[in-house]
């Protein structure tokens, strides 16, 4: 059995004042529920130590939300997977959709990121998802199937690695796709890391995101192979939060 993961990406939101939210989220996953689910949150790089120590007994995991391939160096303004693991952080999302366009982010470096958070023995999240276009075109598994084979390093574990399926059209968009779209490309996904990790691939956590929010979530985290949630926006008040985490 999988282990599902609920997880949220604050993105360039929060300040010191969100440590509450943090704190609030913290103290929800502690009821008992967190033998059967785990929970993270990605705050801003600015937030990410003060938030670890806010959470050092608490079953809440934080982490950040990209980290540069190198381990150090003259890279002003970037942040090493090891700079994260020094501030306790546990995990790191790489390759979101909002990188891969903002930061023209492509396969190969998302790759080499997942590879430096590995070598910190971080757990890397790698985001994945077509556009609306490539959805119209109908080529939706051909990029999944693209990205899984260029994203994620070879000999990459189910304990270190999870995969986060986001459609880029649903991303902020209170648009999902079907249960059937999703379940689909879900079991894609799956057939695809187990071919390619075997034993590994086939208890790798594929999380879905987009749109997530306590309406829904019920319904999403039902589907096969959906083991867990990123959550951009509803992540960012603690009550929104754990009302996605308690579907499970
Ligand atoms: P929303 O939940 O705000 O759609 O964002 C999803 C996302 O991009 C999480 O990484």
């Amino acid at each position: 059995e999988v282990r599902p993961l609920v997880a949220g990406n604050w993105k360039m939101n929060g300040t010191r004042g969100s440590l509450d939210q943090i704190k609030a989220i913290s103290e929800g996953v502690r009821g008992g529920l967190s033998s059967k689910v785990d929970a993270l949150i990605c705050p801003p790089a600015t937030l990410l130590y003060v938030a670890t120590a806010l959470c050092t007994d608490s079953p809440l995991s934080i982490g950040a939300q990209d980290c540069h391939q190198n381990a150090s160096g003259a890279h002003t303004g970037d942040i090493s997977a090891e700079m994260i693991a020094d501030c306790f952080g546990t995990h790191v999302i790489v390759g979101h959709s909002e990188r891969r366009t903002d930061h023209d982010e492509d396969d190969a470096l998302v790759r080499a990121k997942a590879q430096a958070a590995h070598a910190a023995d971080l757990t890397a999240i790698i985001c994945i998802g077509e556009t609306e276009e490539q959805r119209r075109n109908g080529e939706t598994l051909d990029v999944l199937k693209r990205q899984l084979a260029g994203s994620i390093p070879d000999g990459a574990n189910a304990a270190r690695t999870v995969i986060a399926y986001e459609p880029v059209w649903a991303i902020g968009t209170g648009l999902t796709p079907t249960v059937a779209d999703v379940e689909e490309a879900h079991a894609f996904m799956r057939r695809e890391l187990s071919e390619r990790f075997g034993e590994q691939g086939s208890t790798m956590r594929i999380l879905y995101g987009g749109s997530v929010k306590p309406s829904n979530a019920k319904e999403l985290m039902a589907i096969p192979n959906v083991d867990g949630a990123l959550i951009g926006g509803a992540s960012l008040k603690a009550e929104d939060f754990l009302a996605i985490y308690r579907v499970y």
